[in-house]
């Protein structure tokens, strides 16, 4: 028999990559997405195969999948600042009330979950790097609040659950994250850059550009992913690069990698947008023996070649993706 695994926001970029590797792993998959901010086409390929099925479902909503489930995965959400400043309602929902729903889920099966949280829940941090032992510096009723909060909030619940029912529960705080299926309008700085590139415009620099990240390749965090799921730690671990870059220093390499010649213009930087990032992963290599392995050079090398291969019509689906008539459900 199959072990079966459920995916929630499946048609995303990581819940995408999840399902690839579940299913060459030789799990029965199921998939589940609303198709918010998520795309069908990330997963297209899956639609054929004997032990991939999708469920069209808005987690928010009471989730009913028959038989048995394994392993839960939680990975919807909108997950860039543009999504969630554009959908903020959905955004707690599906932080809170999609938590709560797949926990019961995961209790009534008996299911292991992993729920996908996030460097956010450090806020714009105090400490550096951030290790897991850090409470964060969140602003609650800024932008960013609806998503930092809906995630702090998350991960309280999945405690709760695992101290109350004694359910099986990991959680994987994920830091920036970089690869193919990015979504193009999605406002993050990877697909706004790969865009701007493609289209030979300037690129946009917010602020001065010194603010940092740490940026990870989809395959190092799917394995990360993937090994914490398979462990035994039921606190939260960061996964993520701890290669950290000032956002001027990689618009620069950007400029090289896609040989464009593009000039870095600088826009005023959004609000409570965090001065520095970088993951701690002291834990992560402790007690799941994983660390990224890509260098930022390669992995944006098949970044740009992914970006570059799209088709016009999928290029087009990519940067025009709307979901503002969401804000009336
Ligand atoms: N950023 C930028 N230009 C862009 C988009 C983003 O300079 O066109 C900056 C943004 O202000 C932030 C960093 O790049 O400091 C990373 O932004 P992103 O939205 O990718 O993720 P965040 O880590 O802020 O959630």
């Amino acid at each position: 028999m199959k072990k079966k695994v459920l995916i929630t926001g499946a048609a995303g970029f990581l819940g995408s990559h999840l399902c690839d590797r579940f299913i060459a792993e030789g799990f029965e998959v199921i998939a589940m997405d609303n198709l918010i901010t998520g795309d069908l086409k990330n997963i297209e390929h899956l639609f054929q195969l004997k032990d991939f099925h999708f469920y069209h479902h808005d987690i928010t909503k009471f989730v009913h999948v028959p038989g048995d489930i394994d392993y839960i995965l939680h990975f919807a959400s909108p997950a860039s600042p543009i999504d969630y400043l554009k959908i903020p309602i959905q955004t707690l929902k599906v932080g809170s009330l999609g938590t709560h729903n797949l926990l019961g889920l995961a209790k009534e099966k008996k299911a292991r979950i992993l729920i996908a949280s996030t460097s956010e829940v450090y806020g714009d941090p105090l400490v550096h790097p951030q290790s897991e032992d850090y409470y964060g510096n969140v602003n609650t009723i800024g932008p960013r609040g609806v998503y930092d909060e809906a995630k702090r909030f998350q991960e309280s619940i999945t405690m709760a659950y695992h101290t109350f029912h004694g359910l099986d529960t990991r959680i994987a705080r994920i830091f920036n994250t970089y690869g193919p299926r990015m979504r193009l309008n999605d406002g993050r700085v990877i697909p706004a850059f790969m865009g701007q590139a493609l289209r030979g415009e300037d690129l946009t620099v917010f602020g001065d550009g010194l603010q940092t990240r740490s940026f990870c390749y989809v395959d190092d965090q799917i394995e990360g992913l993937y090994r914490l799921l398979m462990s035994n730690y039921v606190l939260p671990v960061n996964i993520g690069n701890p290669d950290e870059i000032s956002i001027l220093d990689f618009a620069k390499e950007v400029v090289k990698l896609t040989n464009s010649h593009q000039k870095i213009v600088y826009k005023p930087l959004p609000q409570d947008d965090p001065l520095q990032r970088q993951p701690d992963i002291t834990l992560a290599k402790k007690v799941l023996n994983w660390e990224p392995k890509t260098l930022r050079e390669v992995g944006m090398k098949k970044t740009y070649q992914y970006f570059k291969g799209l088709t016009e019509e999928e290029l087009y689906r990519s940067e025009h993706k709307d979901f503002t008539a969401h804000n009336r459900l």
